[in-house]
């Protein structure tokens, strides 16, 4: 004699061993982790909180959000570098313009190192399924574009704070764009912007 149940959705019989009903097609699906009863598809389970859907990332997205830590730490020893030990620095032939650079505009250099951990952070926290990371690295980059920007061209002096404003504005729409359309990038049917939380 075979052993039977009854389907929670229908009420008839069907093998206890079932994973579906064949009268009604519900699933009888359990928590491979507490072995409660719940949803088909699922992402979490609400017993007991284990994550089901094991979250899996393109390979690109991967390469990238790591090359995006790499540069960022090589950044941010470069800039503690050059914050730190500028006379070190100017012991260096062909660095000097550098150091040059960096005092032009007082604060800078320590508000870019800020900025630079702030992405370092953002890359570290997409690796780590966190939307929040998104908005770290396309607004930290920008500030870091438009920054340089303005190192670069002297700029500072004619257009101010509203200039370097309006300048970071106009680097977030390529930064934001561009790290968008990379994390739209799928593994198993689903990309890695819909795994953020
Ligand atoms: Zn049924
Ligand atoms: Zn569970």
């Amino acid at each position: 004699m075979e052993l039977t149940k009854k389907c929670p959705n229908c009420g008839k019989k069907v093998l206890a061993n079932a994973k579906k009903c064949k009268h009604c097609n519900e699933w009888f699906n359990t928590c491979s982790f507490c072995a409660e009863k719940i949803e088909n598809n699922l992402k979490i389970c609400p017993h007991c909180k284990e994550v089901l859907v094991k979250k899996e990332r393109h390979g690109f997205i991967t390469f990238w959000l790591w090359f995006g830590v790499i540069c960022t730490v090589n950044a941010t020893i470069v800039l503690i570098i050059l914050i730190w030990l500028t006379d070190v620095l100017e012991q260096v032939p062909g660095l000097v313009w550098l150091t040059d650079v960096l005092e032009q505009v007082p604060g800078l250099d320590q508000f870019i190192l800020l900025i630079n951990i702030c992405c370092m952070l953002g890359y570290m926290a997409l690796l780590n399924w966190e939307k929040i990371g998104f908005w770290a690295v396309a607004i930290g980059q920008s500030i870091i574009a438009s920054s340089t920007i303005f190192y670069e061209t002297n700029l500072y002096g004619e257009t101010g704070l509203f200039g370097w404003l309006i300048l970071t504005l106009f680097c977030f729409i390529p930064n934001a764009g561009i790290l968008y359309a990379i994390l739209q990038l799928k593994r198993n049917a689903v990309s890695c912007w819909e795994n953020l939380e």
